[in-house]
């Protein structure tokens, strides 16, 4: 089975359109959290995913979407896109979005958006982190986002290492647990602008992460005529 993992849309409709496309043909797709918040397409993007039979997982950015939990510890940008959002969403998809689990098992892998350990808000940025992660889920591996970086912890015999991945990169899945990223379709942060993907073969036991352009002009125009912050359309072009 092959399987399509994304992470962290951000409503960014040309942004998703190109990665599914990079990644191709899939039997399954994956996502793992923020769906929407920051980009100016939150009801395409949930009816593309929807159309698709996504399973996915919230996002801290869905769940203040939801109202479910309190944004002062947002920046000014992030909450300006999280009250656009809330109140421009369609019912149906606000009620899809709802309807999201914090975590998830599909065979071998749990998902979640933060960390299996604290789902909604963990940043997995540290091998101290990664460590009580490990310990924190009961399938061989785990999948997260939340950090828009292309990261993983791998636990080799007790000893957690981290390992950056870019476009192209494989990874073959083997006794060590690990927790994988597949990095952010529609905000990255890791200075490159192109939009994140990652891909799972379960028959070769084989992730691989992509990189993929995609019309940035277009979501920043978007993002322009309607009343979000113009720095939300500025940052896109730099990958931060
Ligand atoms: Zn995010």
């Amino acid at each position: 089975m092959r399987v399509a993992i994304l992470s962290d849309i951000h409503a960014n409709g040309p942004a998703l359109e190109a990665a599914l496309d990079a990644v191709g043909d899939h039997d399954q797709l994956w996502i793992t959290g923020d769906i929407v918040g920051y980009g100016p397409h939150p009801d395409e993007v949930v009816e593309r995913l929807r159309a698709a039979g996504a399973r996915a997982v919230q996002g801290n950015h869905d769940a203040a979407v939801l109202g479910r939990i309190p944004t002062g510890t947002f920046n000014d940008l992030a909450r300006a896109a999280v009250e656009w959002t809330a109140a421009t969403m369609a019912t149906h998809n606000l009620a899809w979005l709802a309807s999201l689990p914090e975590t998830r098992t599909e065979g071998d892998f749990t998902l979640a958006h933060g960390s299996p350990r604290d789902p909604l808000w963990e940043y997995l940025f540290s091998i101290p982190a990664a460590r009580l992660s490990l310990a924190a889920f009961e399938t061989p591996y785990c999948v997260v986002g939340h950090t828009h970086h292309q990261l993983t912890f791998r636990d080799d015999d007790g000893q957690v290492e981290a390992l950056l991945a870019g476009d192209g990169d494989t990874l073959a899945l083997d006794e060590r647990r690990c927790i994988l990223n597949a990095g952010s379709v529609g905000q990255p942060r890791d200075g490159d602008p192109r939009a994140c993907a990652m891909t799972l073969d379960t028959d070769r036991s084989e992730v691989r992460w992509l990189r993929t352009t995609y019309d940035i002009s277009a979501t920043q125009a978007d993002i322009r005529a309607l009343p979000l912050p113009d720095r939300l359309a500025d940052r896109l072009a730099l990958g931060v």
